[in-house]
């Protein structure tokens, strides 16, 4: 199994050394694992309300700390990515920065819609004060913007606007679905089945099972991630996670290394 999407201290909302969700994920029989910690914001001159990335300063010390946690590991295998946050105005300035980094995979991941850090738990309240149709049709709106940017590798829990448990319809859905697919596939993107989100209210992983199954019949490539901020969460609920992949009809993982993409059979993971 992979685990793609591990955090650390860095990020200020994490506990665990790197070395300790490696063991978590020794006693699991993880094959490979990830860590995706959060891009500083500072480097785009962004400062959130709550602190939620690690600092400019830590960014190289992240990198090197990874790269020494893979080099010493001969079982598991031990990639470096990252999650970066879209944020419209930036993407050229983030292509810039990213290009430079060693990174073996880039996840991107919508948590602001403007100053409003929504997937929070402290700014939750807000989703009670705003019209939630216009909530998603402006998220999706940025999803969409990031699936199109080319900054990145792999979409970060693909329908978090769930997570506090505000849902719309399924008929009401249905069109953001299909037109989410048809953008992954014409990006050549991929994106993860995040478990994280059945902790959360929304209780369902990230995405949910029609998205799944039309991202499969689209032919977009899937990853797994945990999006663990503890080393108990990783590989959490990963055999649903994985029985719901071959249910929606995948039969591959796919894995990275220097932002290549290849993939790994089901069987095997
Ligand atoms: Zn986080
Ligand atoms: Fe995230
Ligand atoms: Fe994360
Ligand atoms: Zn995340």
């Amino acid at each position: 199994m992979v685990d793609y999407h591990l955090h650390t201290p860095l990020c200020r909302h994490a506990l665990g050394s790197p070395s300790e969700y490696l063991e978590a994920a020794r006693e699991k029989g993880l094959r490979e694992i990830g860590f995706a910690d959060h891009y500083p914001l500072g480097l785009l001159g962004v400062k959130p309300q709550s602190e939620v990335t690690m600092s400019p300063g830590e960014l190289a010390g992240y990198i090197g700390e990874i790269k020494a946690l893979a080099a010493g590991e001969k079982e598991i295998r031990v990639k470096l990515g990252v999650e970066v946050d879209y944020l419209p105005g930036k993407a050229k300035e983030l292509a810039r920065l990213l290009a430079r980094e060693p990174f073996d995979y880039v996840i991107g991941s919508i948590h602001f819609m403007g100053d409003w850090d929504f997937t929070h738990p402290l700014q939750e309240a807000r989703y009670k004060t705003l019209d939630l149709a216009q909530v998603y049709r402006r998220y999706f709106e940025l999803l969409w913007q990031a699936c199109s940017s080319g900054l990145f590798d792999i979409i970060g829990h693909i329908d978090v606007v769930k997570k506090f448990g505000y849902r719309l319809s399924d008929d009401e859905m249905e069109p953001y679905w299909r037109c989410t697919a048809r953008i992954l596939k014409e990006n050549g993107l991929c994106f993860e089945l995040n478990s994280s989100g059945r902790a959360a209210p929304a209780a369902e992983f990230y995405p949910g099972r029609r998205l799944l199954e039309l991202c499969c019949r689209e032919g977009v490539p899937v990853t797994l991630g945990s999006d663990a901020h503890a080393p108990d969460q990783v590989g959490r609920y990963f055999d649903d996670a994985l029985r719901l992949l071959r249910e929606a009809g995948y039969r591959e993982l796919a894995v990275f290394t220097a932002r290549q993409r290849s993939f790994i059979p089901l069987e095997e993971v």
